[in-house]
């Protein structure tokens, strides 16, 4: 079964514009004017095949092709919000390719005997409220009311507001949770954002576990002083003590947990900021991720000993915010089998592999089977308006997605 590359092209094209920056990329943070048009979009899409669009309390964005039995769905899906100055691709994909498959199925006449689900997560990315995959941990129940109000973007309007703004009814949060067994599966295709499948000439790639975040914000107190007037035995340089919490970060990540874990410092503010004043106040954001728990807990242990140990050593006060600690997500067996065994029959190549980017597919696994196909990334880059990943190979995802939900939507059992 075929899908229609140039309808996907043209789906990818349009939405594009919906903050469309400079360099082909896209700015589209959740809730904004840009996240309206392509949310109209898809689901101006969604309605020309003969789909109704639900939009629950978070703006989760849902619609259903009826089967033939009065059973639980499959799903597929992505999120349509971006990072600032991000690319087309990035879950526009896994949306986009859903869409596809819902117009080979219309076109084809085919029948199954479980609904097919299309999903566009809200709020995926992290950008502006400063916390992401809240459309599914919405869904698994994670997410009171009250904490809508706490998460503010940079303009102050707090994630409860821009729901209300946006037509949406934050107040019936609860309403939007799914029950375990309310949906039979789920299958998110998304571009692989690093280099493995790239490097190996691999179109497909099949997820089996997703590596889960900590995230640390940290504050490091030292004392603001004249840079000339101030001996070196006297400073308490915050600066001077986060370099070395950043590179012991790096030595941990890199050879005192496990194989897989990453650890980043992926920012730093300093203040005063001035060239002749001795840094007094550095912001460190500290990132850990790793697909298997305990070396991930491993290393978290280690970054905050480490705090102490720098703290201790050089007359600084050190303070840290556990912003997220996330649990590593295996995906379902018999998802990837079948997957697997899709790829197979479609005669192309593919590799069993990690996830190091955090997915909603993570927090679907607490309410269904999941899986997740990976779609090669140029060079491995994302998040930047040069991701790219090619027709082709987004064809070639998009038809293992159609196998695999037609295969999944005719198990009655
Ligand atoms: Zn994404």
């Amino acid at each position: 079964m075929r899908v229609n590359l140039e309808r996907i092209q043209k789906d990818l094209e349009k939405l594009a514009s919906f903050g469309g920056v400079e360099g082909g990329g896209v700015s589209r943070l959740a809730f904004t004017q840009e996240d309206k048009g392509a949310r109209d979009y898809l689901q101006k899409a969604l309605e020309g095949e003969g789909l109704q669009v639900m939009v629950d309390a978070f703006g989760n964005m849902r619609a259903r092709r009826a089967g033939n039995k009065d059973l639980s769905p499959v799903m597929m899906g992505s999120h349509l919000d971006t990072v600032p100055q991000g690319g087309r691709f990035d879950g526009t994909v896994g949306v986009v390719v859903a869409l596809e498959v819902i117009r080979v199925l219309n076109e084809l006449w085919l029948k199954t005997a479980r609904p097919v689900e299309v999903i566009n997560f809200a709020v995926e990315e992290s950008s502006r409220f400063g916390v992401g995959t809240l459309g599914s941990k919405v869904m698994c129940g994670h997410i009171p009311v009250e904490k809508l109000k706490t998460w503010k973007d940079q303009q102050g309007i707090s994630l409860y507001e821009a729901l209300q703004e946006f037509g949406l009814t934050p107040a019936a949060l609860p309403a939007a949770r799914v029950k375990p067994g309310e949906i039979y599966a789920f299958i998110e295709t998304h571009i692989e954002q690093g280099r493995v499948l790239e490097a190996e000439k691999l179109p497909i790639g099949i997820v089996s576990s997703i590596a889960a975040p900590t995230r640390l914000k940290v504050f490091v107190r030292g004392r603001a002083d004249h840079s000339g007037a101030t001996p070196m035995n006297l400073r308490e340089d915050a600066l001077a003590a986060a370099a070395e919490i950043i590179l012991g970060v790096e030595r941990i990540a890199s050879r005192e947990a496990g194989e897989h874990t990453v650890g980043t410092v992926g920012y730093a503010r300093v203040s005063p900021g001035a060239m002749n004043v001795i840094p007094g106040l550095v912001e460190l954001g500290i990132d850990i991720r790793d697909i298997n728990k305990e070396s991930k807990d491993l290393a978290v242990k280690k970054v905050l000993a480490l705090l102490e140990n720098v703290a201790q050593k050089r007359r600084v006060r050190i303070e840290h915010e556990i912003l997220a600690n996330e649990n590593p997500v295996a995906l379902s067996p018999k998802i990837i089998s079948a997957l697997e065994r899709s790829t197979q029959a479609l005669g192309y190549p593919y590799k069993v592999m990690p996830s190091g980017a955090g997915h909603d597919a993570m927090y679907m696994a607490e309410l269904t089977q999941v899986g997740m196909i990976f779609i090669p990334s140029k060079d491995g880059i994302s998040h930047n308006p040069a991701e790219f990943s090619s027709w082709e190979d987004i064809s070639r995802g998009a038809e293992v997605l159609l196998e695999t939900v037609l295969k999944l939507a005719n198990e009655t059992d």
